[in-house]
């Protein structure tokens, strides 16, 4: 018998985000504050931990994985740990989110570990701009990475834009234009109020009809019923099929009645919603019984029980939850 996890709103859970560090080698502007201060070594999942949750996760019935972060490629051991979960019966596929500055020399060996997709962020095409919004970060590196993903076979490459007020929404064009010549997807992302960045998020928000206002000068799109399984809404392209646009919209769509994934966090915080607080310390109860799964078990049963009904994104984009991104597991 196939065992479900299914939460107090009858929506079945069957897709986990596991965040493999909070540590980066980016500082993104809207993800984390200037100076950040990172979990001691300590406090962190061990490989065989993160592995240990991942295999009770597919045991009972979640057939989704993404290696989040942090950046999953900072984390040592990464590929080792991809090739175990990648193995794991049940598992339908292992994916991962990541910034693309270690691709080159990361494509070919997670590829061949057995992850399926990769979703690479890029938020602008402009050197100067790239180095602004990530305030370390190499463009021409990632550009490098995304060119090494491309031919190192996986299922699918997918670019995520955060779109930003002010930032980069005259880019909305420029990146989908890159994404054709590449014959890559693309999601716009909505920015999400997680953590105090030292600027209003409320004036920053770029709202996703804005951006399809933008590609309707250019694109006919045509609706799609397709789902990559998770929040995004996707539309087709009409001259160019083999690339589809994405939209996240925390704040204009909401997203939460069809939501099927839970978080675990770095530090093995199994987090119900991001845009909520309520989680589930699997790290205290991983530690607490090294052998035996069924309090474990038992303790997500209970908690999925109580996944909030939606996130509670204000309207107006200003922050709620004071967790960043890099700690949630984005
Ligand atoms: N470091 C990897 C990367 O940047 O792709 C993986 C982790 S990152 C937290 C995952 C995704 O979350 C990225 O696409 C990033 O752009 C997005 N992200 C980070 N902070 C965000 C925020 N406040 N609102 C919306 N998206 C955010
Ligand atoms: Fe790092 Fe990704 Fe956050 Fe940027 S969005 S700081 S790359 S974790």
């Amino acid at each position: 018998m196939t065992t479900t996890w299914v939460d107090g709103f009858g929506r079945t859970i069957d897709y986990v985000r596991i965040s493999v560090t909070d540590r980066c080698d980016f500082r993104c502007i809207y993800c984390m504050s200037e100076e950040m201060t990172f979990l001691p070594r300590q406090r962190i999942l061990t490989l065989e931990e993160i592995f240990r949750c991942a295999q009770l996760f597919v045991a009972n019935g979640v057939k989704k994985i993404r290696l989040t972060g942090g950046e999953p490629l900072v984390r040592k051991g990464i590929v080792g740990l991809c090739e175990k979960i990648s193995a794991l019966p049940g598992l339908r596929e292992l994916v991962m989110t990541t910034n693309g500055s270690q691709l080159t020399r990361y494509a070919k060996p997670l590829a061949q570990a057995g992850v399926k997709r990769l979703n690479i962020s890029l938020d602008t095409l402009c050197p100067e701009r790239f180095r602004a919004l990530t305030r370390v970060g190499d463009l021409h590196q990632v550009l490098a990475g995304i060119d090494a993903a491309l031919e190192a076979g996986f299922e699918a490459v997918k670019i995520n834009s955060v779109i930003l007020n002010g930032h980069n929404e005259d880019e909305v064009l420029r990146l989908t234009e890159f994404a054709v010549s590449k014959g890559l997807d693309i999601s716009f992302i909505e920015e999400m109020p997680l953590g105090h960045v030292g600027r209003s998020r409320a004036r920053s928000l770029f709202r996703s009809d804005q951006v399809r206002a933008l590609l309707e000068q250019q694109y006919q799109l045509l609706p799609s019923s397709e789902s990559s399984g998770g929040p995004a809404r996707y539309m087709h392209l009409q001259d160019y099929p083999q690339t589809r646009i994405g939209f996240i919209s925390p704040h204009s769509n909401n997203f939460c009645s069809t939501c099927n994934r839970v978080r675990l966090t770095a530090e093995g915080r199994l987090l119900l919603c991001l845009g909520n607080e309520d989680d589930l310390d699997m790290r205290a109860l991983l530690r607490r019984h090294p052998l035996d799964d069924e309090p474990l078990l038992e303790a997500v049963k209970k908690a999925l029980k109580y996944k909030p009904e939606r996130h509670n994104f204000s309207a107006d984009g200003e922050v709620q939850i004071v967790r960043f991104m890099n700690a949630s597991g984005g």
